[in-house]
C-alpha cells in the first residue's frame, strides 16, 4: 500500500536526504546508499536497491517515489542535438536539449515553466511566467537525458565494442533553458548541489553554469551558498538599450551588474564571467556598440559569446548578417576579450533557447499537441 501523497525523493540534495532519513530513524550513510541507486544507476525503484536492508525498501515503497518528469517528445536532429519535451503537467511543457561535441556533452536545462522577466528577443519571455519547477523536476532532467543516452550508448556499443564508458556522456550542465534559474533560487541551488555531489553525479563546478539575466542580490547568494561557472545575458552595452531588451535591468543597472560580477569572482571556479549577447540586426550589433562593450567591461575579467538572433514568429527582431557578427566579434577580440560566436545546433528540431516555447505559446494549441504526443505514446 502507498500514500496518497508520496515524498519525491528527486526533491532532497545529499543532506536533505539524510536529515528525512533520520526522521525515519535511519543512519546517514543508507541514505548516501539510496542516493547513488538513484543517481549513479538512474534506479527509480526500490525494489531494485539489493543492498539496501527489505525493510527499508517496504517503508520507502509505501511513502516515497522516484519520479522524474515525463517526457512526451524525444527529437533528434542531424547534427546529433537531441530534444525533449517534458509534461509538467497542468498543460505546461518544458525542454531539455542535449548537445555532444567533440569533447564534451552538454544538457541545456531548464528552471521555470515560462518566465517572468519577459526579455523583448525571448519566445519563453513571451509565454508569460507558469510557475517554477521543483527541484526534482530540475535535476530530474539530468537523471532523465542519462539514462536515455545511456540506453541509447548501450545500444550503439553492441556494434561497437570497447566504445562503453569512454568518459561520461554529459560532461557539462548548462542552466540555459526555459526559465530565470535565480528566480527560482532554492530549488536551482538544491539540483545544482546534487550535481556537483560525488554522491549523485560528481560534476566539476567548473563545468556547471547558471546563465541569469542579472539579479544582483541572487547572484550574491549564490556566490555564497554555491558558486559555480557563471554566463551574464548582457545583450546591450548601455542602460537606454539595455532597459528594453532586458527589462531587468531597470531594478539593477549595469553598473551594479558589472560590480556584481565582480564580487562573483572573488569566490567563482573559474577567473571569468561569460557575458552572452544576442546579435539583434539594426538594434544592438554596431561598431559603435562593440567599443561600448569593451568600455563597460574594462574591469571585469570576461569572455563574450555572440548568439546568432533565434527567430520566432512575430518577434520584431532579425538576425544580425553573418559579415556583421565578425566584425562586431573583431573589435572584441582586437581589444584583447576572448570571443566566440554560438553555433546554431539543432535548428531542424528547433532545439534553440526558447524555441519551443514560441511555437506553444498559444495555450489551447499546446494542450491539444501535448494530448497527441501522449496518445503516441500511448
Ligand atoms: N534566463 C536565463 C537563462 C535562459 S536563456 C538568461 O536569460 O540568461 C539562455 C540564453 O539565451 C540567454 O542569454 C538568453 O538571453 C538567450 N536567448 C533568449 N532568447 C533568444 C533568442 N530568441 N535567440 C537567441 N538567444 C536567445
Ligand atoms: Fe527569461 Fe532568460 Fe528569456 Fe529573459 S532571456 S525572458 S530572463 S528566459
Amino acid at each position: 500500500m502507498s500514500t496518497s501523497n508520496p515524498v519525491n525523493l528527486l526533491d532532497f540534495d545529499v543532506d536533505g536526504l539524510v536529515a528525512w532519513f533520520a526522521g525515519l530513524g535511519e543512519k546517514p550513510f543508507r541514505a548516501r546508499q539510496v542516493m547513488r541507486w538513484m543517481h549513479h544507476e538512474g534506479c527509480d525503484d526500490f525494489d531494485a536497491m539489493t543492498d539496501v536492508a527489505k525493510s527499508l525498501r517496504a517503508k520507502l515503497k509505501e511513502i516515497a517515489v522516484i519520479r522524474p518528469p515525463v517526457p512526451v517528445r524525444d527529437s533528434i536532429s542531424a547534427d546529433g542535438t537531441r530534444k525533449w519535451l517534458l509534461d509538467v503537467g497542468n498543460a505546461n511543457a518544458v525542454e531539455t536539449v542535449f548537445i555532444p561535441e567533440t569533447n564534451r556533452g552538454t544538457l541545456c536545462v531548464s528552471s521555470q515553466a515560462g518566465c517572468a522577466l519577459d526579455c523583448a528577443f525571448c519566445s519563453t519571455g513571451k509565454q508569460g511566467f507558469n510557475r517554477n519547477l521543483s527541484a526534482a523536476e530540475i535535476i530530474g532532467q539530468l537523471w532523465l537525458a542519462n539514462k536515455l543516452l545511456g540506453a541509447a550508448r548501450d545500444q550503439a556499443t553492441d556494434l561497437e565494442a570497447g566504445e562503453k564508458d569512454n568518459g561520461r556522456i554529459i560532461s557539462n550542465v548548462v542552466m540555459m533553458g526555459m526559465g530565470e534559474p535565480l528566480a527560482n533560487f532554492d530549488n536551482v541551488v538544491t539540483a545544482l548541489r546534487l550535481m556537483l555531489d560525488d554522491h549523485a553525479y560528481g560534476l566539476s563546478r567548473r563545468r556547471v553554469t547558471v546563465s541569469t539575466s542579472g539579479i544582483v542580490p541572487a547572484m550574491d547568494r549564490l556566490r555564497d551558498e554555491c558558486p559555480v561557472a557563471l554566463a551574464v545575458s548582457l545583450h546591450a552595452s548601455n542602460d537606454a538599450l539595455r532597459d528594453r531588451l532586458v527589462p531587468i535591468n531597470q531594478k539593477y543597472p549595469l553598473r551594479e551588474l558589472m560590480a556584481a560580477c565582480q564580487r562573483y569572482l572573488e569566490r567563482a571556479p573559474r577567473d571569468f564571467v561569460t557575458f552572452e549577447y544576442v546579435m539583434l540586426d539594426g538594434v544592438n550589433d554596431s561598431d559603435a556598440h562593440a567599443r561600448e562593450l569593451v568600455a563597460l567591461v574594462r574591469d571585469v575579467p570576461c569572455k563574450f559569446n555572440l548568439i546568432p538572433f533565434n527567430p520566432f514568429p512575430n518577434s520584431g527582431f532579425l538576425r544580425s548578417p553573418a559579415e556583421r557578427i565578425r566584425r562586431f566579434a573583431g573589435i572584441l577580440i582586437d581589444a584583447g576579450i576572448v570571443t566566440t560566436t554560438r553555433k546554431t545546433r539543432g535548428d531542424d528540431v528547433d532545439a534553440a533557447c526558447g524555441q519551443l516555447a514560441g511555437q506553444v505559446q498559444d495555450k489551447t494549441r499546446r494542450v491539444l499537441r501535448l494530448k497527441q504526443d501522449m496518445e503516441i505514446r500511448r
